[in-house]
């Protein structure tokens, strides 16, 4: 930096998790972090454990550079793990246990974490991988206040979690280092081939934790995120930091409720129990509770809700509307931290009618703080903001992963002209909120045109007997692709394909839909497949169709 005469002895101050700590300790040290319900921390506590935690890693031989993996359902131990595994300068992997063993095995090794922290429910995969991987000296059990003992024949574990921090000296002080270092890691297997790393440095999840409060609490009607709330992710802890919300939650000072595994009526006993006000999830969460016998009588209003990682449907907005839930669509991806852009609902947008509303709240919204988005053509250049004309979303913001780790190929064609390219397709109105139609690899080609997906589909989806559904491309000799349907038709209800046909066609000829549409098949089927974090599976949908 230039020098400008500044003091010798002034503090270059460097951007590390441990920072986001600083606040919330201080002035909300009473304030609760909440596991299942049955356990309660103070920030006071959680921040002693985080010590304690660093320094049984460091007694275990951990050191900065090294990766320290984590496989356990949502809880104050994993929010202890982002921020105690970082702060050492060691390298926190989010394992994502639902892939299948090869994929683990690879990812583990790629990663080279060194030591795993793995709660009781997931030792049939340890079983399952041990021996098959070099890089891992220890494994650390959770054994989540259980009594017996689980054993793995073959695997040695170096301790158990509770009884390591017991047993650690609160580590008295936390070092400085470089903020470029990276913090986490974590991969994605949205596409073909072997699951690509992701991976971002203290720097970066500072200035994601510190642009997303900014800009989720300073909006005045609508959903916003501010110190009163008390907040639960229904985002697994392994996927994008749970969109990296649990710093947040934790920079704003604000009750924490963790709910380890995801069953639907321990999640509703938690929401109504513990008084939460704001969460975030996949569209297929928020159906599977509200579908629950649990959510019989339940009281939702209050309740605000993000949902991302996929399209807000049309249809669920509005059931979720009709039980009081305040929800609005966000979006962002693994590559991007995640948070990109999320939906602010003006004065005026709370004023109009069901159908106004919900066409609001499922866009994509508008970028956040910091955020450089742009819809651009296939020669990179700005699509007119007309909500119509189609193009490829690229993003800058301080905290786009740099590359894949250790994949130069495929890092130089993500980050192509230096720009980050989402592979997400999007339109944008005049007042710059931006609508994404499809996937780049979702896109259906009729006759040389482009068909959104996505828009087909929340329309079927809005057939009163229509339980769930989803739009694919498939091969067509005379139009190159047409659009199918795979509909789950509602329990007990019957409905042909020449209904769901009759359905669409009205809202081709209101010119809703473009004429394309009516080319639409309709296949039925039992069940929608869905990827390792609860999406819309579209890459199996095409294979048993016909397509890839
Ligand atoms: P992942 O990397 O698994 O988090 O998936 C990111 C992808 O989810 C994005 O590239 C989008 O295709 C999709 N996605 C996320 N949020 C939205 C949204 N609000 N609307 C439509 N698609 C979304």
């Amino acid at each position: 930096m230039e020098n400008q005469n500044g003091a010798s002895s002034a503090y270059a101050y460097p951007l590390l998790i441990k920072n986001i700590l600083l606040a919330p300790v201080a002035y909300r040290a009473d304030e609760e972090i909440v596991y299942r319900g049955s356990l309660r921390l103070t920030y006071a506590d959680f921040r002693e454990r985080v010590a304690r935690l660093a320094a049984a890693l460091i007694d275990r031989g951990v050191r900065r550079g090294d990766t320290v993996a984590v496989m356990d359902w949502d809880s104050h131990r994993y929010l202890e793990c982002y921020f105690a595994i970082p702060m050492i300068g060691a390298v926190l992997h989010t394992i994502n246990p639902r892939l299948p063993a090869e994929q683990l095995i690879y990812t583990i090794e790629h990663a080279e974490d060194r030591l795993i922290l793995v709660h009781r429910d997931f030792l049939p995969l340890v079983q399952s991988i041990k021996g098959r991987i070099d890089s891992v000296k220890e494994y650390v059990l959770i054994n989540d206040g259980e009594k017996d003992r689980p054993q793995v024949p073959g695997v040695e574990f170096s301790g158990e979690y509770e009884e390591l921090l017991a047993k650690a000296a609160p580590l008295p002080e936390f070092p400085d280092f470089d903020e470029n270092l990276r913090a986490t890691t974590f991969y994605t297997t949205g596409t073909t081939g072997l699951p690509k790393a992701v991976y971002f440095s203290h720097r970066q999840l500072v200035l994601h934790t510190v642009t997303a409060t900014a800009s989720l609490s300073s909006i005045n009607s609508g959903p916003n995120f501010r110190d009163e709330d008390v907040y639960m992710p229904l985002t697994p802890m392994f996927h994008v930091h749970a969109w990296g919300i649990p710093f947040i939650a934790t920079f704003l000072g604000v009750k924490q409720v963790y709910p380890g595994k995801y069953v639907p009526p321990a999640l509703n006993a938690l929401l109504r129990d513990e008084k939460v006000t704001f969460s975030h999830c996949v569209p297929t969460i928020l159906g599977m509770l509200l579908k629950d016998p649990s959510a019989a009588g339940m009281e939702y209003s209050g309740w605000k809700v993000i949902i991302g990682g996929a399209a807000l449907p049309k249809a669920l907005a509005s059931a979720a509307l009709d039980r009081g839930i305040d929800i609005f669509a966000g979006y962002g991806m693994s590559e991007t931290c995640p948070v990109l852009s999320f939906v602010r609902l003006r004065k005026e947008d709370l004023k109009l009618g069901r159908e106004g509303q919900v066409a609001k709240r499922v866009r994509t919204g508008t970028p956040m703080g910091l955020v450089q988005l742009r819809v651009v053509d296939s020669k990179g250049k700005d699509v007119s903001r007309d909500d119509r004309s189609s193009g490829e979303i690229v993003v800058r913001t301080p905290w786009l992963t740099q590359g894949y780790y250790k994949d130069a190929k495929n890092s130089e064609k993500l980050w192509e002209g230096g720009w980050l390219h989402t592979q997400d397709v999007a339109a944008v109105d005049e007042s710059g909120s931006v609508r994404i139609t499809d996937r780049l690899k979702d896109v259906i080609k009729v006759g040389g045109e482009w068909l959104s997906s996505l828009e087909i589909e929340d329309i079927v989806a809005s057939h009163p007997l229509v339980a769930e559904s989803a739009v694919i491309g498939v091969k067509d000799e005379k139009w190159g692709e047409i659009p199918l349907a795979c509909v789950v038709v509602k329990e007990g209800a019957e409905l042909t394909p020449h209904k769901i046909m009759e359905h669409v066609k009205g809202y081709v000829d209101r010119g809703v839909l473009p004429r394309e549409a009516i080319l639409l098949r309709v296949a039925f089927e039992d069940s929608i497949a869905k990827t390792s974090v609860g999406k819309t599976d579209k890459l199996a949908l095409r294979k048993k169709h016909g397509g890839e």
